[in-house]
C-alpha cells in the first residue's frame, strides 16, 4: 500500500491531528543514501516529521527542517511540500550506534545542537520564515514538539518512528502530530496527552497494520472529523535542466576550463543521490549558449 497522510480535527475543532504511514518513502531514502540503521532512523523520523508539519502550512510554501548536532551523524536536512513530496539526507550516512533502551539511538547520533525550521515561499515571492531552537533530545519527535510549543505557543505532541529489520531495511515508519488550536480546553489536551502516553510507538502502530486514519483514532479518540487523506512520497526537485542552469552560472571561462581538463562535468544531487553527467558535446552546447549571451 502506498504511503499516506491523514489530516483531521478533533474535540470540536480545537485540536489538529495528523498521522502518516511513511514506510515506503523512508525505505526509498535508505536505498538512495545507503544509510546505516541509526542514520536511517534519524532520516526517516525527520522525513516523516517534515511531511506532518508541511501539511499544516500554506499551500504556496515548502517546509525545511535542519537538525545539526555535535554527535557522529552531524546533521539531517529534509524538506517537504504541503502536497506531500519530501526529500532529504543525513551528513554521515554510515552512522550507527548501539541501541539504547531497545531503540535506535538517534539522540546519541545527533548529540547537542539546534533545529532550524524554515518556511520558504514556493514561487520565490513572499516572506521567508526562519526559526532556530535548541535540540531538546535529538530524538526528532520531541524536538519538533518543543519547536511547536516554543515558536508557535501551542501545546503539541509529535511521535515519529522507524523500525528496521536485521538487514537494515525499513519495515515500518510513520508518525503523528497533535496540536492544540485556539479554544482548546485543558481537558481536551490532557485527554490526548493521556492517549499518546498509552499508545504504542508510531513504528509499532504501523507494524500492527494501522493506516493513518487508524493512527488518528489511536491518539485522538473516535471523535475526529477527517479533512483529507492523501498519498505522500519521496520526490526530489532536482532535474537535468537545473544542472545545466548551474553549469551556465559558472560562466564561460570556468566551463571552458572544465572542457579542457575533464571533458565532462558531473554533479550528484545531495537530496536524492541522483548523479548527472554532462558530456563533452553537451558542455560545448552550453558554452555556445553562454557565448551568445
Ligand atoms: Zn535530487
Amino acid at each position: 500500500m502506498a504511503d499516506r497522510l491523514a489530516r483531521a480535527l478533533a474535540h470540536q475543532g480545537t485540536l489538529r491531528v495528523l498521522a502518516a504511514v511513511t514506510t515506503d518513502l523512508v525505505e526509498e531514502a535508505r536505498r538512495r543514501h545507503e544509510t546505516a540503521p541509526t542514520a536511517t532512523a534519524a532520516l526517516g523520523r525527520a522525513l516523516t516529521g517534515a511531511l506532518l508539519l508541511a501539511a499544516t502550512i500554506k499551500r504556496d510554501e515548502r517546509l525545511s527542517l535542519e537538525f545539526s548536532g555535535d554527535g557522529p551523524l552531524r546533521g539531517v536536512l529534509v524538506d517537504a511540500t504541503p502536497e506531500g513530496d519530501v526529500r532529504g539526507f543525513v551528513m554521515r550516512p554510515a552512522t550507527h550506534l548501539p541501541p539504547r533502551r531497545g531503540k535506535l539511538d538517534v539522540g546519541g547520533a545527533l548529540g547537542r545542537g539546534v533545529l532550524c525550521v524554515m518556511r520558504v515561499p514556493l514561487a520565490g515571492v513572499g516572506r521567508l520564515y526562519r526559526s532556530v531552537v535548541p535540540l531538546a533530545s535529538g530524538e526528532i519527535g520531541g524536538d519538533l514538539a518543543e519547536y511547536l510549543q516554543s515558536s508557535e505557543q501551542t501545546p503539541a505532541a509529535v511521535g515519529v518512528g522507524v523500525y528496521v529489520d536485521g538487514d537494515g531495511r525499513v519495515v515500518a515508519a510513520g508518525g503523528y502530530l497533535v496540536q492544540g488550536l485556539p479554544g482548546a480546553t485543558q481537558d481536551a489536551l490532557d485527554a490526548v496527552a493521556d492517549r499518546v502516553e498509552r499508545a504504542a510507538t508510531p513504528s509499532q502502530l504501523v507494524r500492527d497494520g494501522l493506516g493513518p486514519v487508524d493512527i488518528l483514532h489511536a491518539v485522538a479518540g473516535e471523535d475526529v472529523s477527517l479533512l483529507e487523506e492523501r498519498e505522500v512520497q519521496f520526490r526530489c526537485r532536482c532535474s537535468r535542466e537545473r544542472v545545466d542552469a548551474a553549469i551556465l552560472a559558472m560562466g564561460r571561462a570556468e566551463i571552458a576550463a572544465v572542457l579542457e581538463s575533464e571533458r565532462r562535468a558531473e554533479a550528484t544531487c545531495e537530496f536524492c543521490g541522483t548523479r548527472y553527467v554532462v558530456g563533452e558535446n553537451e558542455l560545448r552546447g552550453l558554452l555556445a549558449g553562454v557565448a551568445r549571451n
